[in-house]
């Protein structure tokens, strides 16, 4: 009598896992996969430091890890623990190349006189791949065109926001780059995409890069394999930190 009832009790559960057709639904572990298990990553205690697989970019004592993008010694300053642009020293990249990577920098503008305007304002960039701008720039009070701002992939895509701190607070930027992909005979399979937070605010996402950046003019593709992050000179004493990379 005990069993009969706990028929009762059961038949509505089974019921439930019917689709509405009257068709059995499937298993839950036919969709559950159980490897490759990902590998473990230690996070950093402070967010925005690196975590435990991150390639550091700048060791905050010397430019080891650094070249000028003309070929020697890159003639940047390290003051502070802090890698500052100084006058006439040239865009300077990194001696590792890279593909796809997410990539971390934090940047600082000093208070400049309000002379320094639109992009004489704290201009820099970080180019990925050594082609593709991410712009550096005071922009939190300082009018320019807006696909030219902090935040922008140069003379493509203005940011979704400003999301800017004033200056001399500092800046971070995280990116996830996927680069271009070319097929044999050189041409475009696949553009560049990018996704950029500014200081933890989404401001490009997924964006389709359209070629090299390029001041003047539409950008062109050319096939390329990886690249060195650049960091661009334009006689403006912007200063970067806490820079690090993990391939994807
Ligand atoms: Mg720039």
């Amino acid at each position: 009598m005990k069993k009969f009832a706990l028929l009762f009790v059961l038949l509505p559960v089974a019921a439930l896992a019917q689709a509405p057709g009257g068709n059995p639904l499937p298993k839950p572990e036919l969709t559950e996969i159980w490897s490759p298990v990902p590998p473990k990553v230690e996070p950093a205690a402070r967010p925005g430091d690196p975590p435990s697989d991150a390639i550091l970019l700048f060791n905050g004592k010397d430019l080891s890890t650094w070249e000028s993008a003309k070929g020697g010694p890159a003639e940047w300053g390290v003051e502070n623990g802090e890698l500052v642009d100084v006058p006439k020293a040239g865009d300077i990249r990194t001696t590792a190349k890279f593909g796809d990577i997410q990539l971390h920098v934090e940047w600082m503008v000093p208070v400049l006189p309000p002379d320094r305007k639109g992009q004489d304002r704290g201009n820099s960039g970080i180019y990925l791949q050594g082609l593709y701008e991410l712009q550096v720039l005071d922009s939190y009070d300082n009018p320019t065109y807006v696909n030219g701002e902090a935040g922008s992939i140069y003379k493509q895509s203005a940011p979704l926001v400003n999301a800017l701190k004033p200056a001399p607070n500092w800046q971070s930027y995280d990116v996830v780059y996927y680069a271009p992909r070319f097929y044999n005979d050189g041409t475009l399979a696949e553009p560049a995409r990018v996704t950029v937070f500014l200081n933890g605010i989404l401001v490009q996402s997924n964006f389709a890069i359209r070629g090299p950046t390029e001041y003047r003019g539409e950008p062109v593709y050319r096939p390329h394999g990886d690249g060195p992050i650049l960091l661009q000179a334009h006689n403006n004493p912007v200063r970067y930190r806490n820079i690090w990379v993990r391939k994807l």
